[in-house]
């Protein structure tokens, strides 16, 4: 494997829990290099799973956060100025189809539907990525799979994927993690108790249910954790839970006070 695109290689076990099939449905496609959308709400795990995804299949992964100032030069590479003169640099996806790595676009709904016609021939039976610029036509490697995520909730006309885009993938569900399993997560991930994790969780589980009422999300897993450790490094439980989770999602006084009182009734 080429020295480059060794550095992505995921060298320790992921920790992942799994929520159902997941894990062997991603393999039946990676088997058949589908293209997969992880569709699902922010902070749910799916970067997580994809992180699990490819340490199982032993396979690099290249990352990258979309958004709506991308260019097809940012996925595909440009010229560059160096001392020696002008020199290509591969982007993300070329790295990737040129040496067999999985390349994951997050929040792929951030890019705008020009940049990402790019990947079309990549997604079909051609498998094939034209370097315009440079004049050359990458075949992609056989390892090569294009996993893209979206978060379905926040989806609008203007942010949405183009149904040519999408009929060229297929796709998996990702939710909040029920419960128990998520409670688990959160103190693996933070090093707090059981019963703080449980707490946590309650209060994630009510501001999820004001989803579409005055909060455009609920407070996340990842929010979690990150309340999750201020406490266990001893912050008071209300202010962990203030600046990790309620003042970030919201600047609406009222749902602020509604917020504060689901902590209250949990610490
Ligand atoms: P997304 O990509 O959906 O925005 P992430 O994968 O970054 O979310 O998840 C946020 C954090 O939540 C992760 O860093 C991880 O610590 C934790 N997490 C969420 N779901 C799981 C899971 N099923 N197993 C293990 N950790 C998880």
């Amino acid at each position: 494997m080429n020295h480059q695109i060794q550095s992505y290689l995921i060298k320790e076990e992921p920790f992942y829990r799994a929520s159902g099939d997941e894990v062997e449905l991603f393999e039946a496609a990676y088997a058949l290099r589908t293209p997969m959308i992880l569709k699902g709400p922010t902070g749910c795990g799916k970067t997580r799973f994809m992180e699990a995804m490819a340490w199982r299949l032993k396979r690099p992964l290249i990352t990258l956060a979309c958004n709506e100032d991308m260019t097809a030069s940012d996925l595909v590479g440009r010229y560059l100025l160096d001392a020696e003169g002008t020199v290509w640099k591969d982007g993300p996806l070329t790295l990737a189809a040129r040496h067999g790595a999985i390349c994951y676009l997050d929040e792929v709904v951030e890019a705008r539907q020009d940049t990402l016609v790019v990947i079309h021939p990549l997604t079909d039976d051609r498998r094939i990525l034209p370097l315009d610029k440079r004049g050359e036509l990458i075949h992609a490697h056989p390892d090569f799979q294009l996993v893209m995520s979206y978060n379905p909730g926040y989806q609008s006309a203007a942010k949405d994927l183009k149904q040519s885009t999408k009929q060229r993938f297929g796709a998996l569900d990702f939710q909040y993690p029920e419960a128990t399993a998520e409670a688990e997560i959160v103190s693996h991930e933070s090093g707090c108790d059981d019963d703080t994790a449980a707490r946590l969780v309650g209060i994630a589980h009510r501001s999820r249910a004001l989803r579409g009422r005055g909060l455009e999300e609920g407070i996340s897993t990842r929010m979690l954790i990150r309340a999750a450790s201020l406490i266990a490094g001893g912050i008071a439980p209300l202010a962990a839970c203030r600046l990790a989770m309620t003042k970030p999602l919201t600047d609406d006084d009222d749902l602020l006070r509604a917020l504060d009182g689901f902590i209250d009734a949990h610490f």
